[in-house]
């Protein structure tokens, strides 16, 4: 089954509009001959400024979060329809630095996930275990949680992309190595198999997350079930390029 490769970036909350500009203008012909699906989620005030910069090129603007509710009172929160109104495809949910600072969980991810496919915003929704939870044996539990409640009542999984990101991993130098992201996205993949069927499963594209950079991406995106990255760092220059043209 033939999948798509997706390198997606994540600013995290970096970049201004200048910065941003630049960076955006430095990657566009870098990227021009990029064979993958390129994404880069930037912070939402930046969103217009940055789908001005990449206008004309293969990289598409995403977002960080989306709120499950239309609209109303929830201040500091950004709905599916102002995401919509700049064209924006792609968003990230459940990020785990949203888990352990902003208090978000399985039924947030669940409630957001369920938003975003209902007006057509393609979620990356993201899981992964602590290193406490990988040194006691309990990260297929863990993930299986987070599968389970977090892709509640979700109707068709194709729709959704996965992001693999060791909790461990991200921000800290300590990638995952080739065969511990391969062994666990594995995992995942059959997991959805069950939950949805294995045809669906098999189409799903599950990305890596975690100190992903121009170095160690070849490896990575040599694994038969590693689709992607999702780059936070990395994405910050212009290695990002790199990244995106794994393949040449
Ligand atoms: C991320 O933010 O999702 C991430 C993987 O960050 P980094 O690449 O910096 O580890």
């Amino acid at each position: 089954m033939s999948r798509k490769p997706f390198i997606a970036g994540n600013w995290k909350m970096n970049m201004t509009v200048a910065t941003g500009t630049k960076l955006i203008t430095d990657l566009k012909p870098l990227v021009k001959e990029a064979k993958c699906d390129v994404c880069l989620c930037v912070p939402a005030i930046l969103i217009p400024a940055m789908v001005k910069a990449a206008k004309g090129s293969k990289i598409k603007i995403g977002a960080q979060n989306v709120h499950f509710a239309d609209h109303g009172a929830y201040t500091g929160e950004i709905s599916a329809d102002m995401l919509n109104d700049y064209g924006v495809k792609y968003v990230i949910i459940g990020h785990s630095e949203r888990r352990q600072y902003f208090g978000e969980n399985n039924d947030t991810v669940n409630q957001r996930t369920l938003t975003a496919l209902k007006n057509g915003l393609t979620p990356i929704v993201c899981i992964g275990e602590t290193l406490s939870e990988r040194a006691s044996g309990d990260t297929e539990n863990v993930l299986t949680r987070q599968l389970e409640f977090g892709l509640h009542g979700v109707e068709d999984v194709k729709q959704i992309v996965i992001a693999y990101e060791p909790v461990w991993a991200i921000g800290t130098g300590q990638t995952a190595t080739d065969e511990q992201a391969q062994e666990t996205i594995k995992f995942i993949r059959k997991k959805l198999g069950k939950m949805f069927c294995v045809k669906d499963a098999n189409r799903v594209r599950i990305l890596y997350g975690g100190s992903m950079n121009a170095g160690n991406c070849k490896g990575l995106m040599a694994q038969p079930d590693i689709d992607g990255g999702l780059i936070g760092g990395a994405s910050l220059k212009t290695d990002f390029a790199t990244i995106v043209n794994f393949e040449k």
